[in-house]
């Protein structure tokens, strides 16, 4: 049985000590986050995650979600019971406006608990992570009576919600959207289309779901641009505010899939559904994105989650498992063999898994800082700025966040040898459970054309420069530091390759998109480098700086200059090769006709 522990000193180092938010108190929601009611948060959040949640991972895996003749979906046992818990414990409410009930902490501290709960139990933090989502839509373009009616109840967590988004012919191509909303007489619409990969479409965890749904009015333009978004509830809502009438939305069917079994993936059929218009007519795709980006910053944490509690495990397991003799000579001569964390390969996998995850954490609670000043930050031009670059990163925090979340998850089940690949011993559960982060939210692919095609050349270029220049910034003020000057210069060099490699893109990509499109993966993870060493670097200097205060945990601020070396030596050098591969270009990539691919 796998174990998990919240790292809780760690996000404490992250939220505390190298963002400083305490520095923040002036800014509306951050006065209330002082350093003890952190500390307390991510305490008590961790102990949830690690004491209710991740006990159900294992066997809520192995039960699933169950559908009854009726299209209702039962959740694995204990689901129930622990949404009860964290319905209690008001742990939806944490970073949503007071105004509905929420507690106004800054999203940075939602951040770290999403990430807890989800390394806990990714298929039980999925109901309130989509159910965020939502409130995220309905906040920005719900009308006020939408967001009376239902934004209380979605925060405490009675109420639940979900999107829908994806139909049969029509995945990452939204314009193809078929769902149809037809104008009643009373101002609502009839919702009639299918719904398919609904997460959290139907369960028995709350007493009433909310689906946000993409359709088509009658007289709609083709495309995206006549995509509508409409608030569908499961059960209409009375006058007193109370679940009514059953809508005609039902669950068809629920997928069985690789992974997050506990998490119910379903059809959801609309026959005529009373439905409500959310924002405008025909501009339901941005407010939709609303919900999206918030998503993918949440799947980004998703693919850190599941590096982290296989890493854990990992770990524990290289301390315990015994095989051979470290290559200096048996570490251990008085046992029959030397634990398996002495060999250097197992090593590397380690410390691949603790550089990526420490230096993730740090980047995805920048991302939850930037969503905070994005509206909290006192000026314009800063609330710019949060905004540039949080557009700018959350591609990469998706996109590269999962693709090397899964990478260590995989190899976490490398270190167990044939025991990773034992059901019960839970580590396959985590890479299966990871590799769905990299589809959903927008497939990888599509993340790393949204930052080469929409990202870097918006407003001339300007996000791609303000990153630029924080990560020229921090690397020569960490220069002057003895201790850093080596990561500097190899994070100054990667950046150099980013920079190069954005310089190719202008270059080559606009009379030649296939270009963009052949170099876009390359770039995002080129990018993703460069974006853990900014933080690596930061990381590095508060660390020296504790040091030198004479700080009384010495090894943890050690290990994290370590850590940041080892980042330095083994994953910056990546971005050369990944630019040279950029600039090869499509041709070779697209040289062979479509029919070359036909195998019968
Ligand atoms: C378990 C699970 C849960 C899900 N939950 C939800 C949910 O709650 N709500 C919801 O609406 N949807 C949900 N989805 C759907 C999910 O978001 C889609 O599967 C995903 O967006 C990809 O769409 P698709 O599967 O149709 O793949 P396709 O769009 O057919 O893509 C196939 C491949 O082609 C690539 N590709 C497609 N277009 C392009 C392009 N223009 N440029 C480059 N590459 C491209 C993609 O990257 C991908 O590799 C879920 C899916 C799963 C499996």
């Amino acid at each position: 049985m796998p174990s998990y522990k919240a790292p809780v000193r760690d996000a404490r180092f992250i939220i505390s000590e190298v963002l400083d938010i305490g520095s923040l108190a002036a800014l509306p929601g951050f006065a209330a986050a002082t350093p003890d009611l952190v500390a307390t948060v991510l305490e008590e959040g961790g102990k949830f995650a690690a004491e209710v949640c991740a006990p159900l991972n294992l066997s809520g895996d192995q039960a699933g979600c169950v559908r009854a003749a009726d299209g209702s979906v039962t959740t694995p046992p204990g689901f129930k019971e622990a949404y009860a818990q964290f319905v209690e414990a008001g742990w939806g409410t944490l970073s949503q406006p007071e105004a509905f009930g929420g507690q106004g902490l800054p999203h940075v501290l939602g951040f770290a608990f999403e990430e807890f709960l989800s390394s806990a139990n990714q298929s039980f933090a999925m109901y309130p992570g989509l159910t965020n989502g939502a409130v995220g839509a309905i906040l920005v373009k719900g009308s006020p009576e939408q967001q009376q009616t239902y934004l209380p109840k979605m925060i405490s967590g009675e109420w639940s919600g979900t999107m829908n988004l994806t139909e049969p012919q029509c995945g990452t191509d939204l314009g193809l959207i078929r769902t149809k909303a037809e104008p009643q007489a009373d101002g609502s619409y009839a919702i009639t289309g299918t719904k398919i990969f609904i997460s959290a479409g139907e369960h028995d965890l709350t007493s009433n779901i909310i689906h946000l749904v993409l359709a088509r009015l009658p007289d709609a333009p083709e495309g995206t641009r006549g995509i509508s978004l409409f608030l569908v509830p499961k059960f209409l809502v009375n006058a007193d505010g109370s679940p009514g009438e059953r809508n005609a939305v039902t669950c068809g069917a629920i997928e069985h899939k690789m992974g997050i079994h506990a998490n119910a993936t379903c059809v959801m059929n609309y026959d005529g559904a009373t439905g409500y218009l959310v924002g405008e007519a025909n501009k339901g795709l941005a407010a939709m994105f609303i919900m999206m980006n918030a998503a993918r910053l949440g799947v980004g944490v998703q693919g850190l989650s599941q590096a982290e509690v296989a890493y854990q495990n990992g770990a524990a397991y290289a301390l315990e498992r015994r095989q051979g003799r470290a290559l200096a000579g048996a570490a251990e001569p008085d046992q029959a063999a030397d634990p398996i964390i002495v060999h250097p390969d197992v090593r590397r996998m380690l410390m691949d898994a603790k550089a990526f995850t420490e230096g993730m954490r740090a980047l995805s609670l920048w991302g939850g800082l930037l969503a905070d000043l994005a509206h909290a930050a006192a000026g314009e031009a800063e609330r710019q700025e949060a905004d540039d670059l949080l557009g700018l990163l959350t591609p990469v925090i998706k996109g590269y966040g999962t693709d090397k979340g899964y990478d260590v998850a995989t190899n976490m089940q490398q270190v167990w040898g044939g025991h990773g690949f034992i059901v019960e011993n839970g580590m396959e559960q985590f890479v299966r459970d990871a590799r769905i982060t990299m589809i959903y939210e927008g497939a990888n692919g599509v993340q790393a054309m949204d930052l080469v095609g929409r990202k870097l050349p918006a407003n001339m270029g300007r996000a791609i420069q303000l990153f630029f220049a924080a990560v020229d910034k921090e690397c020569t003020e960490a220069a002057a530091e003895p201790r850093l000057a080596d990561l500097a210069g190899r994070v100054g060099k990667a950046n150099g390759e980013l920079k190069a490699a954005t310089m190719w893109l202008m270059q080559n990509a606009m009379a030649k998109p296939d270009n963009a499109g052949a170099g876009a993966h390359h770039y995002m993870h080129i990018m993703g480098i460069v974006a853990l060493g900014l933080m690596w670097l930061r990381m590095g200097r508060t660390a020296a700086a504790a040091l030198d205060a004479g700080a009384s945990e010495r090894a943890f601020y050690e290990a994290k200059l370590a850590t940041g070396r080892y980042f330095g030596e083994r994953f910056t050098p990546d971005a050369g090769a990944l630019r040279r591969k950029l600039e090869a270009g499509a041709e070779a990539m697209m040289a062979l006709p479509a029919e070359a691919f036909a195998t019968a």
